[in-house]
């Protein structure tokens, strides 16, 4: 063998390790090139790579690299390779020779071959590299997708370094509005400039990702995390087109945490996600700080989710009813069912276990099943002549993602054969205004077959005036908050209360008055021209066998 096919093949050996990343590969070359330059009296090669922008490099790839210069001098007329790469970029290779040296062709032929060799050795480490990119990517953003932050958040921990920064887990709200009135190309360009802008605003260290429709998580430094909150509360975009252009501000539901020395990139990432999840079960704060009273929760709620199906099936779930009282009368005209879970003899509060099944979308089975059990027990007091009441069930938000709603509804009247007047739906009123329209659908669908509706905690929203304007309800249920300074003393709690009853009852509505605990709030009701109320005055929530009793009575309070 030759002196030089043994060098040259000795220097391909050296550098051809498929594992190396294209970094290292480079490294690797200049350690190994020096034999190489000797005998070909090279006296400096530098490789120039431009990749172009793509969703895997964002601001494309420009990028000159000197990879051997030799002490004693460069000289002059350089050759130059060009090699088009298959992400469409180019990579060009230029080589002088060593000072005062000049090739003949058949050097110049070498140096062409080793070129060739060199760019298709880097070939296969940009090709491994692309696929680890990809697998890390979300295609839609260019950013990092969950498991690109995951790895991320594993590199800084492996250099200990992961407790100066906290994870954030951002949601967007009202992300389907976006699409509604954008149109849902435009919503993708949205979701695409929204990952830039986090993109743009992180820096050294910190990471942006997109772990799937309108979620973000951003790994921060502690000591930016302020701004950072600032910098999201305010983000804008354009959409529309020439005719007709309208700047949205987006902002978001945040969870955040704080991460310790101890944390893995785990602990962080779930962290984040359950410090969110609360902000969405509590709806009013946008930006929820995990804390560990959170972890509890969670915890106990994935056991409530555990036991869920089983108490379902199992009929631990009882329904309490619970009275409403016509004022002008003081007669009994109807009644909520309320659930109770009544769990190894104890009875387990609504509060404890509804956002819970809320957050996961398990509520729409359990409101199924109360509807259920109410048209039962409703059949059985016609059965055995009892009149009923009307019965008012709540049906969460959760289901207004369903278009069957309405007539899942009517199939379970239809079941038991009951009335459609013995039914009531009370509905929150929403925020969301993704969800106006299908409230919206419902409430007309109702009323297409007699079913009453209402709006349930009316007040307490952010839109209150415009669902009484728009919404075709049957009654409104004026939240217990209004209530608690109502004490005859004109307060302006009064004249808000006062208003409101006048201007449902303009509408051809009717208010039921939550939580009425004394007797002075309801005579003030009574004389405001309030139609309804329930509250611990009259009756608490009683099981079944108790409110038969009330039906079976005198019915006046
Ligand atoms: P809600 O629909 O606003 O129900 C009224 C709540 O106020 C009930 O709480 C009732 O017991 C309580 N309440 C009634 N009168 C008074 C009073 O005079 N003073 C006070 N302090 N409270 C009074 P409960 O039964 O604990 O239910 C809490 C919430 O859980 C309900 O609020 C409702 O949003 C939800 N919930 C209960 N059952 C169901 C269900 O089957 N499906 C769904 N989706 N939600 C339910
Ligand atoms: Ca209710
Ligand atoms: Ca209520």
């Amino acid at each position: 063998m030759s002196n030089v096919n043994k060098v040259v093949i000795d220097f391909f050996r050296r550098i051809d390790y498929p594992e190396l990343s294209i970094e290292e590969l480079s490294a690797k070359i200049a350690e190994e090139f020096e034999p190489l330059a000797k005998l070909l009296h090279i006296g400096r090669f530098t490789e120039s790579i431009n990749a172009p922008e793509s969703i895997l490099s964002i601001n494309g790839l420009h990028h000159v690299e000197n990879i051997y210069i030799a002490e004693n001098g460069v000289g002059e007329r350089p050759v130059t390779y060009t090699y088009i790469t298959g992400e469409k970029g180019t990579v060009e290779t230029v080589f002088y020779p060593e000072k005062g040296y000049e090739w003949n062709d058949d050097e110049k032929s070498e140096i062409h071959f080793i070129s060739d060799m060199i760019y298709n050795i880097q070939g296969k480490a940009r090709m491994a590299s692309v696929i680890k990119r990809l697998l890390i990517t979300d295609m839609a953003t260019g950013a990092f997708n969950a498991a690109g932050m995951h790895m991320h958040c594993e590199k800084i921990k492996e250099k200990n370094e992961l407790d100066k920064y906290s994870l954030i887990f951002l949601n967007l709200k009202n992300f389907k509005f976006v699409n509604k009135i954008a149109g849902e190309r435009q919503g993708d360009m949205v979701i695409r400039d929204y990952a830039r802008k986090l993109i743009e605003y992180i820096v050294d260290g910190e990471c942006a990702a997109r772990p799937g429709g309108d979620n973000f998580m951003v790994l921060i430094r502690k000591n930016r995390e302020r701004d950072f909150l600032g910098f999201i509360d305010n983000i804008s975009f354009t959409v529309g087109n020439d005719e007709n252009r309208q700047t949205i501000n987006l902002s978001a539901r945040v969870g955040v945490y704080e991460i310790n020395s101890e944390d893995t990139a785990n602990d962080a990432i779930s962290g984040a996600s359950a410090a969110l999840g609360r902000t969405k079960r509590i709806g009013v704060h946008n930006v929820v700080r995990f804390s560990r009273d959170i972890l509890m929760q969670t915890i106990q709620g994935n056991e409530i989710l555990n036991l869920f199906t089983d108490a379902l099936r199992s009929r631990e779930f009882e329904i309490y009813y619970q009275p409403k009282i016509r004022l002008s009368d003081k007669a009994l005209c109807g009644c909520e069912a309320l659930t109770r879970w009544i769990r190894n003899g104890k009875v387990v509060p609504p509060i404890d276990f509804i956002p819970v099944l809320e957050n996961d979308g398990s509520i729409c089975r359990l409101d199924f099943y109360v509807l259920e059990t109410v048209c039962a027990d409703i059949r059985r007091w016609l059965d055995s002549g009892i009149e009923p009441v009307r019965v008012s069930v709540n049906f969460s938000k959760m289901h207004l993602n369903n278009p069957e709603l309405a007539e899942h509804i009517i199939d379970v009247l239809k079941k038991y054969d009951i009335g459609s007047k013995y039914i009531e739906i009370e509905l929150t009123e929403s925020s969301a205004y993704e969800e106006y329209g299908a409230l919206e659908n419902l409430v007309a669908k109702m009323r297409e077959y007699g079913i009453s509706t209402s709006i349930d905690d009316f007040g307490t929203g952010y839109s209150s005036l415009n669902m009484l304007k728009n919404l075709d309800v049957d009654i409104i249920k004026l939240d217990k908050s209004f209530l608690d300074n109502l004490d005859g003393n004109n307060t302006n709690d009064e004249v808000v209360v006062r208003h409101i009853v006048n201007m449902v009852n303009d509408l051809n509505m009717k208010v039921v008055a939550e939580g009425v605990e004394t007797g002075e709030q309801a005579d003030l009701l009574n004389n405001i021209n309030c139609s309804m109320a329930q509250g611990y005055f009259f009756d608490k929530p009683m099981p079944c066998i108790d409110f038969e009793k009330r039906l079976s009575g005198a019915r006046v309070y």
